[in-house]
Order: structure tokens, then sequence, then C-alpha cells
């Protein structure tokens, strides 16, 4: 996956380079700064003086020493001001310089911290914004993976409404699951094999009562619209993931880049999934492309199996999913930030 969002040490990451959040002297400091020289040995020291320093929002180039990266690209990021002295543009030009640097100096992976964030004082969730903005933009444009890391877990936040929200949105459907199955168990189906049953299961019988919701005797376990015609249901029987995915990319009127790019997914991935009609895709690489293709709830579920796998409510990560697509939240970065935040692996990854 092109951006990868990662809790680690930056000095431990073996890629071709690494950004350092230096200060305008790049003669060393404190944070990330102090970390990538005391780990790259004092050569690094010299060479950085020669560079006679660097502007705020510009970014030079050295090499990794002790580090396992070939390169380290110093760049200083603004000092935080209250946001109205031109501090977000000059942090989005670290970004692009940086990642300009890489490009010219032929890396692959390059990884950033987040700039600023420490001791600069730029409050963290818009400091993680304008990194995911500038090198989500770059990478439609180019090809490199690009780890974001994070050093603690707090540098990882999400507005705290949004937290709330997906948190009594999990509430919510635990509650949901455990009162539909208990319902379904008693009421429904008087059966008391419900627990555990596949989810090809339960969409038959979702679509069973889908049929009869309006005979059935006003239980409100109902809250799914039918939004596939039996058309397409046909069309879909016998289709591969694939297959159905290439198929929604045309629907939807997209190229095949547009579309593993807004997945967030690897070009070469996306062309294993083309080229082989039977590949089985990662749960986590299913659901980013179904995010991509903006399918709604049920085209979700139906992509997902044909790769052989479930939406469920009893799990945190299949609910925050739901949680973005059911409120037409298709941004895989703030997916991935939220899945961050609760603890549970990201998209694409
Ligand atoms: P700035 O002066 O640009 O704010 P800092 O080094 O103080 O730079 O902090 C930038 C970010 O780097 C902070 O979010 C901090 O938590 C993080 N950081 C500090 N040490 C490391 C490290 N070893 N690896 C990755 N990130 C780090």
């Amino acid at each position: 996956m092109p951006l990868q969002i990662i809790r680690n040490d930056i000095t431990k990451l073996n890629c071709d380079a690494i950004v350092n959040a230096a200060n305008a002297t790049l003669l060393g400091g404190g944070g990330v700064d102090g970390a990538i020289h005391k780990a790259a040995g004092k050569e690094l020291l010299q060479e950085c003086m020669k560079l006679g320093g660097c502007k705020t929002g510009q970014a030079k180039i050295t090499g990794g020493y002790r580090l396992p990266c070939r390169y380290v690209i110093h760049t200083v990021g603004p000092k935080w001001n209250g946001g109205q002295t031109g501090e977000r543009e000059l942090l989005e030009s670290c970004y692009r310089e940086s990642l300009r640097l890489a490009l010219e100096h032929d890396c692959q992976s390059v990884a950033f911290p987040l700039i600023s964030s420490g001791v600069y004082g730029y409050p963290k969730d818009r400091a993680l914004k304008v990194a995911v903005d500038c090198i989500t933009g770059f990478l439609f444009e180019h090809d490199m993976l690009v780890y974001l890391v994070m050093f603690d877990k707090s540098s990882f936040q999400i507005g705290e409404k949004l937290f709330a929200d997906i948190t009594a949105f999990i509430d919510d459907k635990y509650v949901d699951t455990h009162f539909v199955s208990r319902r379904t168990q008693r009421d429904e189906w008087g059966e008391s094999t419900v627990f555990g049953e596949s989810e090809q299961a339960t969409l038959s019988r979702e679509s069973f009562r889908e049929g009869a919701a309006t005979a059935s005797k006003g239980i409100s376990f109902q809250k799914r619209t039918v939004s596939r015609s039996l058309e397409d249901l046909l069309k879909q029987e016998d289709e591969s993931f694939s297959q159905a995915l290439l198929r929604k990319i045309d629907e939807k009127g997209m190229t095949d880049s547009e579309c593993y790019k807004k997945a967030n997914v690897d070009r070469k991935l996306f062309s294993k999934i083309r080229s082989d009609v039977h590949y089985h895709p990662s749960k986590t690489t299913a659901i980013a492309f179904a995010i991509a293709l903006e399918l709604n709830l049920d085209e979700t579920k139906d992509l997902l199996l044909k790769a052989g796998f479930a939406l469920s409510h009893s799990n945190k990560f299949d609910i925050i999913i739901e949680y973005f697509i059911t409120n037409g939240n298709y941004n895989v970065f703030e997916i991935n930030e939220a899945l961050f935040a609760f603890d549970q692996s990201l998209l694409g990854v």
C-alpha cells in the first residue's frame, strides 16, 4: 500500500530515505532530530555542517551513515504560532520538497515523522491531516511507498467527536447484534443454531426478511433497505472477486489507476488481481476496494463475499467500516485514522 501509517521508531526503518524534522541550523537538536543523529553517528553531523543550514519549508539531503536507510532528508517545519502565519503552507512545503528530493534520488520508499508536531507545537490532528493530504496528493502522480511514522499513540488522534460517534456506533451495533441474535433465535426462526452462522446464511435470511418485511409483526430489526436488484444478483452469481471488481470499476466510470490509488492499494497487487481471475485478496484489501468504489453496505458485502469474507457485528474493525460506509465517508485515510485510534489493523496494509 503506497501510504502506510505505522507506529515505530523512524531510526529503525529499513527504507531508502527517512525524513528528519530538523531545525534551521541542521546541526541536531532534540526529539526525532536527536534520535536520528544519535543513531546515524557523528559522520551525519559532519555532513550537515557543510550544508549551511536550511530555511523553514525547505529540505536538504545527506547520507544515512549508520542508519538502515540510504539517505536522510532534513526538512525544517514551521513553529506553530496560532495558524495565521502561514504555518500550513510551510508544512505542506516540507512534505513537497522532501518528496521531490526522494524522487530525484530514486527512492522507492521514504518514511516521515509527523513534522512540527513535537517541540514546534503544531496540533497533532492538523499536522496529520496536512501530512496525509500532501502525501496522497503526491502519490496520485508518483509511485512510491511512503510511511508516516507515529512515535506514540497520542500522535494519532482522530477528532474527539468522531471518536465518540464511532464508539457509540460500535456500542449500538454490539447491542443490535445481541438483540437480533436472541430475537432471531427465539422468535424468528425457532431454532437454536443462529450464533456462529455464516454470513451467507445471514444474507439469505435477511433477504428473505426483506421480502417479508411488510408482513412481519413489527419486529424492529429491519434497518437495511433493498439496494440490489434481482438482475444485479443474477449477474453476480458466478463472478469471481477479480471479475466483480473490474465490473464495478467500469460501472463507476473509474479508471483502474483511479481505483487502486484511491484504495491505497499497490499497483503490482492490482495487476495480480487483474490478471488472475481467481485471485483471493486479503479482507482489508477487498474492503479498501469497496471503499474506493464507494459501494453501499450491501454492495460491499457482496464484493466481500466473492473473496470469502463477511462484515460482522462482532468485531470492531467491521463495525468501524460499516460506520464509515453508512455515513457515506469513503476517505480511506480517515478510515485508517479511525482504525488506528481503535487499535485495529489498517486498510490496504
Ligand atoms: P518538531 O520540532 O518538528 O516538532 P519533534 O522531533 O519535536 O519535531 O517532533 C516531531 C514528531 O516526531 C513528534 O510527533 C514526535 O513524537 C515524533 N518523534 C520523536 N522521536 C521519534 C522517533 N524516534 N521516530 C518517529 N517519530 C519520532
